[in-house]
Parts: C-alpha cells; structure tokens; sequence
C-alpha cells in the first residue's frame, strides 16, 4: 500500500466521541465535534456525528464546504473569527460564528439580511489565553453593537483557553464568564444560550465536577480525535490514543556514526543540533519530512525505534534497539501528536486511509 500514509479508524473516532459526549451529556453539555485538524475529512465528521455530536466545528470554511460537498448533513459552526472578505460565504455555509468585533457582525448582519436571513454568533470573550476575544471590561459594548444589527441573533458567550497561553480553565475563569453572562443578560434583557467556554482542556474540571452549571457548550476536538485532554495531554479513560496512525516507508538502511563528521554549520532549517557520540548505530531513512509532518510530534509504534530528525523529505531513524530486522522497503508506524495530524492531513503528499 502507498506510504506515507495516515490510517483513519473511524469506529475509533466514534467510540470516543461517544466517550466525551457521554461525560459531557451528564452535565448538560452540548458537544460539537471539531474537525479543523483533519482538514476538515468528511468521514472523521460522519464518525463524530455517528459518536453523538450536535454540529460540527471547523476554523476554515473550505473544510466545512469539503464536508458539506460531501453530504455530511449537519449544522456546522465557524470558529476561526471570519475575514471581512468571505462574510457572504460565512452566512451562507454555517448558522453560527465565533466573533469579537463590531465591523463583522454589522458586515455578517449586512449579509445575512441580502439572503433573507438571520446569522447566529458566539461573542468570544478573552479569558487570559490572549488570543480571540474582547476583554471582560468591553463586553458590553460588543453586546451593545451586535444587538443593533437586525441579521444578527445572540446565541451566547464564549471563550478560548489553553491555546495560545496555555491557560488552563478555572473556577476563577469559568466562574468569570458566567458572571459576565449573567450581567449581560440582566443589562441587554437577553437569553443567552450557550456559555461555549470549553475545548478538551475543559475535561478534568467536567469530570471533577468543578465545571460551572452555566457552562452548556463544549467545542471539542483533540479529545476525540487523539485521545487526550490537553492541559497534560494525559490519555482520557474510555478513548483510545491511536485513532490515527501514520505508516512511512524505510529506503534505506546503514550503519553509520551518531555523530556528523567534518566543520559544521547550521543544518537546512537554520538549526544547530547537538550530536552526542553513541558510536555506530543502524539508520533508517523514512520517506515522511517536514513537508509531510511535524517531526517532533510523531512517537514509534515499535518499541526500539528512535526519531533522530527530519528535512524536507526524510526523517531519520534510530533502529538500533528494534526487536526485529528492518528492511528496505518495510513500513515504520508512528502515533501523531496534535501538530503532527494537523501536517499530516493538510499535506497532499500523505494518503489519508479510512479503516
Ligand atoms: C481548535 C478549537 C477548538 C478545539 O480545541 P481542542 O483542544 O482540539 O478540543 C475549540 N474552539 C476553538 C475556537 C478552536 O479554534
């Protein structure tokens, strides 16, 4: 079979969507599936919806068309903050958006009104992660403006946490966001219908019961697709690690130092990579690279097996310590992390293989 190539097992994917979503149920969250690390791959929505999910998520409106091309019939969610330039796509392709300023929801309202219709939008609210939304103290005043537009309905607050700071999701931040739910309503006497406020970061408090009644909406990816909640990305119980595997072909096996010879300089992506001398070792070189993965985010299926490094084209690996002989032609499999799977599927280079 071709390689590289990533393997998709979809009753996997469904087994642990209907994990999350279980847990989630039980406290009155609504899950919806995000896809954004697959590209959007219509299969991997079908195995969501299989596994319980209410709609599925995507940050680019390419994939949520690939899937809709697709007939995956769902309602769908944008979470990337949409452009200015695609706002008559946005209303057209999703019910709902992620948003934060002024100038889209007037521009979202302006387009949802020429189609007739009426655009729903989660106004996203920064919690300390220092990524999309406005800041506590501006809420109101977002609210005040999206309320103006006559094409744009409120469904909720959100929030994004443990993406770009790292911020994991507290009694102090969740509590936050319902209070300022809370004030908005009372203020704007509106309902709010979702509190949106959770990705897998949000699974341990959930478990833990520390999670804020208010708190009804989860936009949950990683958790289902790789297994893992993502504060310590711990496996999560009840969800497999290896819904996604990435199969790679070997072209060559040498024996050879561990240590470059000859001056050295900076390596072809501007490193400068330490090589400790463990003598000879057994070298692989894989036809996956960067233009194919992250490197640093794949780990061996095999025990014995060691990822050296990666250019463009090849990844070199220690096989050394492998039980078995490895032989020019044999596959070398690898569980991807988060970023890894993100390279993996967007890369046209990778055959994707549903199971
Ligand atoms: C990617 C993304 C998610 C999903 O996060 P996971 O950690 O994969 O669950 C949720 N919300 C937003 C806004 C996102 O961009």
């Amino acid at each position: 079979m071709t390689a590289p190539r990533v393997t998709v097992d979809l009753d996997k994917l469904e087994h642990n969507t209907r994990t999350i979503v279980g847990l989630c149920q039980s406290r009155n969250i609504e899950v919806c599936g995000v896809t954004k690390a697959t590209c959007g791959h219509p299969q991997v929505a079908l195995a969501m919806l299989r596994g319980g999910v209410c709609a599925i998520a995507d940050s680019r409106l390419e994939n949520i068309r690939r899937m809709q091309a697709a007939g995956v019939d769902a309602s769908y969610i944008l979470l990337r903050i949409p452009s200015l330039s695609i706002v008559d796509d946005v209303v057209e392709a999703v019910s709902v958006s992620l948003n934060s300023e002024p100038a889209l929801l007037a521009a979202l309202s302006d387009a949802a009104q020429r189609r007739g219709q009426i655009h729903e939008v989660i106004l996203m609210v920064d919690l300390g992660d220092l990524r999309e939304g406005v800041w506590p103290d501006e809420l109101a005043v977002l609210v005040k403006s999206a309320l103006e537009f006559p094409g744009i309905r409120v469904r909720g607050l959100g929030t994004n946490l443990a993406c770009f700071g790292g911020v994991v999701p507290s009694e102090a931040n969740m509590g936050l966001l319902v209070d300022l739910a809370a004030e908005t309503e009372q203020d704007f006497a509106l309902q709010l219908q979702w509190l949106s406020a959770i990705n897998s970061s949000g699974l341990e408090m959930i478990a833990a019961d520390r999670m804020p009644a208010r708190i009804n909406h989860a936009r949950i990816g990683e958790a289902i697709l790789l297994g893992r909640e993502t504060t310590r990305r711990k496996p999560w119980p009840g969800t497999f690690q290896d819904a996604f595997v990435i199969h790679a072909e070997v072209l060559e096996v040498k024996r050879k130092p561990s240590r470059p010879l000859g001056t050295r300089t900076e390596d072809a992506f501007g490193g400068l990579t330490r090589f400790e001398d463990q003598g000879e070792k057994l070298r692989v070189l894989l036809n996956l690279g960067r233009e194919d993965v992250d490197v640093a985010g794949i780990a061996p299926c095999e025990p014995g097996v060691v990822v050296l490094g990666a250019s463009s084209d090849y990844t070199v690996v220690d096989v050394s310590a492998s039980a078995g002989p490895v032989r020019v032609g044999d596959e070398l499999a690898f569980i991807p992390n988060y970023s890894a799977l993100l390279a993996l599927m967007t890369s046209e280079y990778v055959a994707k293989v549903t199971l």
